[in-house]
């Protein structure tokens, strides 16, 4: 295997006086960055753990959680990013699912480490107050070894650990470049959370680019405006729900020229949002991903934005992908998208069975359904299992709600097939409504005619306060049926 240095003492031997991190009105430069984390590591290790053991950590976006990522590097154990939003019990799950030896906690999540059943947890406050180990970092990296379990959002049953190694991390980050290029003034804004593979793979591009994480805790709409504009962000990271808050925060300005890339992931990219973002000239790339392929695989740069609608683009240079017919399908030419290539995961973690039915040949079966244009451009349709047939017509939710989402009086929306006598299913719509908006259910009726085949339009609208989403804030399809009220529609 190929064996590199580590890649913060690498970057911080080659541009020590770089800007490697902005955080509120603190920065640190790659060799400020390096001498933290060296200490951490050295701390860590002296809580008595070894090589190749599983560490995980419940914290929010903090320089703290980035030293300890880069600390669990120097310690060459593997980590197990915890998604914030799960529940105790999810949480004991993952725990044990991925064999975690020690959990690290920060003061938020202090609180909900005290109703675990798993015991072996430390606070990192506590943490810098510990002596440090006098041990030998490891100074190199395998790209074979095993970086980091993942949890995927899970939208259905029980989530999955999806390991990633070094290897995957590095290709998936230089990937990106290759497409996206690179810039010696690049500042990455990462307001996603470190514990998904968007906030992670900041992260590692950054130290292996030599360019600057501007982080945010979480992300607030007007901290994001502001971000852009002091801390001269070239690029960030977004799901289409946070860019179009960002378009209407009350501090919104047009951003300055310098900022060269909105990177649209997670799921499908709304008409007009990519409309108001060309008007406001915000260069939008759309991007396919997951965390199997840790972060983008596909991308679209802006020239090609309009020209191919609610495309998600090409494959990066190192990346494969097709898309193979499935037998649940009737009558259209999608299928399902399958990813090959050296940033895909090589399994879910002790599923072999699993791995077995979901890898073939290297070829990832990724569960989204999609087809490629003329021009070889990659549309994603919708996860496989969220599709409905109705009257012999594939109908995808996701097609729906793009839809949908383009009128003025929805805030959310969400859609699912319900059982119907005459079709099998048809399209049910679940619809949060913005303020003070009244609107009928015949003028949203319209307004899907005009746009959709008369198959897809909705026949039943429910008006609900809040969607049921996953930890990931993805739509539980599945669970809008639970919403609907009786001779409601
Ligand atoms: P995760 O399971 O959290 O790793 O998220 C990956 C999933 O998000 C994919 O399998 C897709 O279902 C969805 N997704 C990501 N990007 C897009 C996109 N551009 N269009 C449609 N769905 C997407
Ligand atoms: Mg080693
Ligand atoms: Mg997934």
């Amino acid at each position: 295997g190929i064996e590199m240095n580590n890649w913060l003492q690498q970057r911080a031997y080659l541009t020590p006086k770089r800007t490697a991190l902005i955080f509120e009105n603190q920065t640190w430069t790659y060799e400020q960055l390096n001498d933290a984390v060296r200490i951490l590591a050295r701390t860590l290790a002296a809580q008595g753990f070894q090589k190749g053991q599983h560490i995980g950590f419940l914290m929010d976006n903090h320089p703290n959680t980035v030293m300890l990522i880069h600390a669990l590097h120097y310690l060459n154990v593997v980590m197990v990013p915890l998604n914030k939003r799960l529940t105790p019990k999810e949480i004991d799950f993952q725990l044990r699912d991925a064999d975690v030896h020690l959990l690290i906690v920060d003061e938020t999540h202090e609180n909900i480490s005290n109703q675990l059943k798993f015991g072996e947890i430390i606070n990192i406050d506590d943490l810098h107050r510990e002596e440090q180990k006098d041990l030998e970092l490891e100074d190199s990296i395998h790209l074979d070894d095993l970086h980091s379990i993942i949890y995927t959002s899970g939208t259905t049953g029980h989530p999955k650990g999806v390991m990633l190694t070094y290897g995957n991390h590095w290709w998936s980050a230089t990937g990106s470049a290759l497409n996206l290029g690179l810039r010696e003034d690049d500042r990455w804004l990462c307001a996603v959370p470190l514990f998904h593979v968007s906030g992670l793979s900041i992260l590692i591009r950054s130290v292996i680019y030599g360019i600057t994480m501007v982080l945010h805790r979480g992300f607030e709409s007007e901290k994001f405006v502001r971000s852009v504009h002091e801390d001269k962000v070239t690029i960030a990271s977004v799901v289409s729900v946070m860019l179009s808050k960002v378009l209407d925060a009350d501090t919104y300005e047009p951003f300055p020229s310098s900022f060269r890339c909105m990177l649209l992931g997670g799921g499908p990219a709304p008409y007009p949002l990519l409309k108001r973002c060309e008007t406001e000239g915000i260069p939008v790339f759309q991007t396919y991903g997951l965390s199997e392929s840790a972060s983008q695989i596909v991308t679209l740069a802006p020239e090609d934005s309009f020209r191919k609608l609610g495309s998600a683009g090409k494959p990066l240079f190192p990346s494969q992908v097709k898309v193979v017919p499935t037998e649940d399908r009737t009558n259209d030419d999608a299928g399902e998208i399958f990813v090959k290539g050296p940033n895909v995961t090589k399994g879910y973690y002790k599923k072999d069975q699993v791995n077995d039915e979901k890898i073939i040949d290297g070829w990832l079966s990724t569960g989204d359904i999609g087809y490629f244009d003329e021009e070889g451009f990659l549309y994603v349709l919708d996860r496989r299992k969220d599709m409905f047939v109705s009257g012999g017509e594939n109908v995808y939710p996701a097609e729906i709600e793009a839809c949908l989402s383009g009128h003025d009086a929805v805030a959310e929306v969400g859609v699912t097939g319900v059982a119907d006598e005459r079709w099998g299913k048809v399209p049910a719509a679940f619809i949060v409504l913005r303020d003070h908006t009244d609107i009928t259910k015949k003028s949203l009726i319209d307004y899907c005619e005009t746009h959709l085949a008369r198959y897809k339009v909705p026949k039943v609208f429910q008006f609900i306060d809040e969607l049921p989403r996953n930890a990931s804030n993805k739509i539980l399809r599945r669970e809008l049926i639970k919403y609907l009220n009786e001779g409601e529609s």
